[in-house]
């Protein structure tokens, strides 16, 4: 019920109205029992200081933020916290204290989805990531934080994106090697897809070359998830690999801001189902 004394969560971008997170986030209000309600506000680039002023005046109590605001939104908010700051991206800013902060939740969506759902306490040596774009920034980030990780492979159909990417994360260029998509993936322990090849509507395509062969022993991820079974995965589960879709990193990322907002951990079983039953 919405009363007097709920408290308001949101999402702001441009377009908006597509989104699954009031689906996957209200379905955790509702199976916490909390008094929030979490909304679509479909805000233009113009509007974003006004939508963020608005958030201090209206006393909201939380905001994912998405396509094209992610970057804008880190100069309008009091503080950026470390990990945003780094990626270069703002998905979550939450009131501490009076001030709006601005965090990323991204990497640690990557990273528990990889954790939880694979099996992955620990990381392989050797991770291929393919991409250099929004997300593949918060994807290198989560796994750079891991010590085991000794070499990741960030192979993109621009190198020099790639290049860009690993100089800014990788300053002392000890943990990043960098190529084009073509690159050989045979022998890593993970790869990673944070690229949109084989996205809705290019479901027949796959980021790997023709005649790349997959072994049994390397984890696969798609962090796209519509649709929820990219080619990439088919070709991961023929080759009897570990396959994991996208779902889980939507679902632990908002879980992390969930928490960040309301200091609960929300069940993210409950918020994947939101998700498939909302307009993911
Ligand atoms: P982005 O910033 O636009 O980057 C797109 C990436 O895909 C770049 O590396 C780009 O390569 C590559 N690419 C696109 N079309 C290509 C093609 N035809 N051939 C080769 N490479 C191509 O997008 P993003 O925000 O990083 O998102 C990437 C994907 O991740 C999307 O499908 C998105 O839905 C998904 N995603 C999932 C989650 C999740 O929680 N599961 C979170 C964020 C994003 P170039 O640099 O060469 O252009």
């Amino acid at each position: 019920m919405i009363a007097g004394s709920t408290q308001v969560l949101g999402v702001i971008g441009d377009p908006v109205a597509h989104t699954a997170s009031p689906a996957m986030h209200n379905a955790a209000i509702a199976a916490l029992g909390l008094d929030y309600a979490y909304v679509a506000f479909h805000v233009r680039p113009q509007g974003l200081p006004a939508a963020i002023d608005g958030m201090r005046a209206l006393g909201l109590a939380g905001l994912n933020v998405t396509v094209p605001h992610k970057v804008a939104v880190m100069d309008l908010v009091d503080e950026v916290a470390e990990e945003a700051r780094v990626i270069g991206a703002v998905n979550t800013v939450a009131p501490i204290d009076g001030r709006l902060v601005g965090y990323n939740t991204d990497a640690y969506g990557v990273m528990e989805s990889l954790r939880v759902q694979g099996g992955l306490e620990a990381m392989p040596p050797r991770v291929a990531l393919l991409g250099a774009g929004g997300a593949a920034r918060a994807v290198l980030y989560g796994l750079l934080q891991r010590p085991e990780i000794e070499q990741v492979l960030l192979l993109n159909r621009t190198v020099e994106r790639a290049e860009a990417l690993a100089r800014d994360l990788d300053p002392g260029g000890k943990r990043v090697v960098v190529g084009p998509l073509t690159g050989p993936v045979a022998d890593v322990g993970l790869l990673i897809n944070s690229t949109s090849i084989g996205m809705h509507p290019h479901e027949d395509a796959s980021p790997l070359p023709a005649g790349t062969v997959l072994g049994p022993h390397t984890t696969v991820l798609d962090i796209v998830y519509k649709p929820l079974q990219t080619r990439l995965l088919r070709q991961a589960e023929k080759a009897g690999a570990p396959a994991l879709n996208g779902l889980g990193m939507l679902a632990y990322q908002g879980a992390r801001s969930f928490e960040i907002w309301t200091g609960v951990k929300p069940p993210v079983e409950v918020m994947m189902q939101g998700i498939l039953g909302g307009a993911a």
